[in-house]
């Protein structure tokens, strides 16, 4: 086991129509893809990292109260996997090779035990999948590139809101974080 699949964010808030914060259909689009891959890597294997962002619902302090609504509530529907892919962590949370990470910032790694589960297990390669292309997904293969494993990003399993910030950090993956688009 040297690769890990790391699942950004694919819950109701950001991809549903009545999400909070939802990226809508580009995100609904996505659904069967990023389903197929994770059971993948699960079946496979691999280690497969659901990193999801983790809010409460009025924290003065948060540098994202100030910048997006209210969004991934702790306690709240919002903040459950959206469709298929709810189904596949239902079914396979107490596996071994399944893990969960609350995240409270873009970048999977910010303030979470991510990276010292990747070493622990000498995971050097990380595939990214989810939303939105150009925050959190982005933030983490930076993260992960400034730590030095190697990037895969699935372009048919990520999307954003943003169709342009999608477009350009799928140019960013590859052209300045060496990541493998595929
Ligand atoms: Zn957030």
């Amino acid at each position: 086991m040297t690769r890990a699949l790391i699942n950004i964010d694919y819950t109701v808030d950001f991809v549903a129509d009545e999400g909070a914060l939802t990226c809508g259909k580009p995100g609904q689009q996505i659904e069967e893809e990023i389903t197929k891959i994770t059971l993948d890597f699960i079946e496979n294997n691999d280690y497969v990292v659901f990193a999801i962002d983790a809010h409460s619902q009025k924290d003065a302090f948060h540098p994202e109260t100030k910048l997006f609504p209210p969004h991934n509530i702790i306690g709240t529907e919002g903040r459950l996997l959206y469709g298929a892919l709810n189904k596949v962590y239902a079914n396979n949370r107490f596996e071994e090779n399944v893990y969960w990470i609350d995240k409270t910032r873009y970048s999977a790694f910010a303030g979470t035990d991510l990276e010292l589960k990747l070493r622990e297990r000498s995971i050097t390669e990380i595939h990214l999948v989810g939303v939105c292309t150009d925050i959190c997904v982005l933030h983490t293969a930076v993260d992960a590139y400034n730590k030095g494993f190697k990037i895969v990003v699935h372009q048919s399993a990520v999307a954003s809101f943003n169709q342009t910030g999608h477009e350009w950090a799928l140019q960013h993956f590859s052209q300045s974080l060496g990541a493998e688009v595929i």
